[in-house]
């Protein structure tokens, strides 16, 4: 295959443009604007968790006032019944049983109401809590929307690089043979760059040096012969020799 040094010089360029295109493509997925935002996201579904488990504790702690709030009114409507009855019972052994029940029953009481208090401190713990995890999240979504703001503007920001370099690409692409082009994109499709310039003794693509036999076939070569790199098989490049 044949390509005069114009169109090697634009391969070089393709190679180059290439080149920095990946680097975009790296960038971007790099940002760490990119890493603020995922930080924070992590942070917010983590508090919004913390804060579902706070509502269904919370919900259970109700669930308990309830019930004690309850039994304490139970409680209280039997030792008024057994107060009302102390007034007309005359009956010694009847009155001491009474008396007897009432004391259980007020032991009963206190130690309900004791119960009941523990659980509406420990609610009012978790509303403390549920505030201030709720508080967190507010914050949290702030700085999140912050976050998306500065990544939003830095993928901008990269987008209009890439259009531009994908742009001068199609220009490139269109200007050039396309069995040259294809030749490229075919070394291309192995990972590695599809050309390189020669510089001094070094391919460019894979920067190994190149024995002088193929070296002195390089020379002899005519300029406008497309070379290959013997090592990695890269379109070589003899543009900066043909100034
Ligand atoms: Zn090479």
């Amino acid at each position: 295959m044949k390509a005069d040094v114009a169109e090697q010089r634009s391969l070089l360029e393709l190679a180059e443009l290439d080149a920095e295109l990946a680097r975009i493509a790296h960038r971007s997925s790099h940002l760490p604007q990119r890493q603020d935002y995922e930080r924070i996201r992590v942070d917010e579904i983590a508090a919004n968790d913390r804060l579902a488990t706070l509502q269904i504790a919370l919900e259970d702690l109700d669930a308990q006032v309830l019930r004690f709030e309850s039994e304490v009114d139970a409680v209280q409507r039997r030792e008024e019944r057994d107060r009302a009855l102390l007034q007309s019972v005359r009956d010694a052994k009847q009155l001491s049983e009474l008396q007897h029940e009432l004391e259980t029953l007020q032991r009963r009481r206190s130690s309900l109401e004791d119960s009941l208090l523990e659980v509406l401190e420990r609610r009012e713990q978790m509303l403390a809590q549920q505030t201030a995890e709720a508080a967190m999240i507010d914050a949290l979504q702030a700085d999140l929307a912050g976050a998306r703001q500065a990544l939003d503007s830095a993928l901008t920001e990269i987008d209009d690089v890439r259009r531009q370099r994908s742009a001068r690409r199609d220009e490139l692409t269109a200007s050039l043979n396309p069995e040259f082009v294809a030749l490229y994109e075919r070394q291309r499709a192995g990972g590695g760059p599809g050309a390189g310039p020669l510089q001094g003794r070094r391919c460019g693509a894979c920067r190994i040096e190149i024995d002088r036999g193929e070296l002195a076939r390089i020379s002899a070569a005519a300029k406008d012969d497309v070379l290959r790199c013997p090592e990695c098989g890269a379109i070589l490049l003899r543009v900066t020799d043909f100034t």
